[in-house]
């Protein structure tokens, strides 16, 4: 049996995992478009494979993505190709070679898709996951970066997420970040023997991504290190302090993390990170940040940006958390389902469409066949709401008995006589949604 690659996941209906069930997934990814799209951001689907140099440019030799984390292929050209391993830099690649900056400087996008890691697989890391996120292309107002956190804010509403930690730091500009790398270089030498091989090789070359390092005795040296802000240029700090009053005056709770820094290289003021205590070791949410160099390190006009990334797979986790296994069908499943006996086949399927035209209803007929003892079975196994026996006395009367599964479900055993036209059928099928 051939099995699917290693730390990749098969999202599905009734999956064992609730968090890999695809109602969940629905339920995730759809509140994201509606805050997204409510917040007048327009979604583009970009290339999963782009050339290596993009991601090697972008986010930094030197990151642990490029470093060793990539899926990188050679075509039949000859050519280096990688498998995104997030999504920025190829939406600032598709900002530059579509010259955006010539016809409205200022985008906003959401994208939803999968990236690619090859990182250790654990509950909540994946190599194939799934990110929701979005870019503001062409503003440098700090009223861009506070629109982020409050997005965020709504999106975790939104998704009733709740015990999640905001925390905001701020890299400044080039200026900024090349004088705190000198403070900073300097305090780690006089601890250099306490640090990790890797860091102790990179706190030369660059020291930020030692703030990052998850050892217990890195992480000791890096509670004392000094706080960016004695760095940062006047501009920067203005900046981040009117981030702050605007994310505050909406209503954001968050904390100013000093040590805060990112993955990737291309950040450079606002950046940040939520994360909850409910996911254990894996329990950063959402990572992002200002990126003011990148347009142009990538060959565009000099740009502003922010942006995040939100990762699918850790809300479907909490979302999950929050259901009951059992209920999820219910979720996802048709609010009516129609059993036809012999006969009443056609009748069963122009009913079905009567009832969809009326609304988002999800109606699922029986093409099975079988006896109408199975067909309920069925009826209950995936979820339904409500079903209808419909066999030749019902045609005939025009009227039928509507079973209220879900009550079934219960030990209470509730059916109305109802009338085999749409409309009334929708308004019953209103009512016991809303019950349930
Ligand atoms: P990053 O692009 O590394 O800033 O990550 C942004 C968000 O994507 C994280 O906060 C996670 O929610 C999610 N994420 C990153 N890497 C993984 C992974 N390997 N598996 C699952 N989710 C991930």
């Amino acid at each position: 049996m051939i099995q699917a690659v290693k730390g990749m996941n098969d999202v599905r209906p009734g999956a064992a995992e609730a968090f890999l069930d695809s109602a969940v997934w629905d339920y995730v990814t759809s509140r994201a478009a509606e805050v997204l799209n409510g917040y007048a951001y327009r979604q583009v689907r970009l290339p999963l494979l782009e050339e290596t140099a993009l991601f090697a440019r972008g986010i930094g030799e030197d990151t642990d993505i490029v470093s060793k984390e990539m899926y990188s292929l050679t075509d039949r050209g000859d050519r280096s190709l990688t498998l995104r391993p997030e999504g920025t830099a190829g939406a600032v690649r598709a900002y530059v070679e579509h010259a955006l900056g010539k016809t409205d400087a200022v985008q906003r996008w959401w994208y939803l898709g999968p990236m690619f890691r090859a990182e250790a697989p654990q509950k909540g890391r994946y190599r194939q996951f799934y990110q929701v996120g979005a870019e503001l292309f062409g503003v440098a107002a700090p009223q861009a970066d506070a629109e982020m956190l409050v997005m965020l804010n709504a999106l975790c509403r939104h998704l009733e997420v709740t015990d999640v930690s905001v925390r905001v730091n701020c890299l400044g500009d080039a200026e900024s970040r090349e004088r705190y790398r000198a403070v900073l270089q300097e305090y780690l030498r006089g601890r250099a023997s306490e640090l990790c091989e890797t860091c102790q090789r990179r706190f030369a070359t660059n020291p930020l991504r030692v703030l990052d390092c998850k050892r217990a005795t890195c992480r000791a040296v890096v509670t004392a290190a000094p706080d960016i802000l004695a760095s940062l240029s006047e501009a920067s700090r203005v900046h981040f302090d009117l981030v702050q009053q605007l994310a505050t005056a909406a209503g954001v709770s968050f904390v100013r993390d000093p040590h805060l820094v990112r993955g990737l290289d291309y950040y450079t003021g606002t950046i940040f990170e939520l994360a909850t205590a409910a996911l254990g070791a894996q329990d950063a949410i959402v990572g992002g940040g200002r990126y003011d160099d990148l347009v142009a390190e990538l060959g565009g006009p000099p740009t502003p940006a922010v942006g995040f990334a939100a990762g699918i797979e850790r809300l479907a986790l909490l979302v999950a958390k929050r259901v009951e296994h059992k209920d999820l069908a219910w979720w996802s499943g048709p609010h009516l389902y129609l059993a036809p006996m012999a006969g009443a086949e056609a009748r069963a399927m122009a009913l079905a469409d009567e009832v969809r035209r009326l609304g988002p209803w999800r109606v699922e007929v029986d093409v099975s066949g079988g006896r109408v003892k199975n067909q309920m079975r069925r009826a209950d196994k995936v979820g339904a709401l409500a079903a209808i026996v419909l066999g030749e006395d019902e045609l005939a009367k025009g009227a039928a008995m509507l079973k209220n599964l879900r009550s079934l479900a219960k030990g209470d055993d509730s059916q109305v006589q109802i009338a085999l036209k749409g409309g009334e059928l929708v308004a019953a099928l209103a009512q016991l949604a809303r019950e349930r």
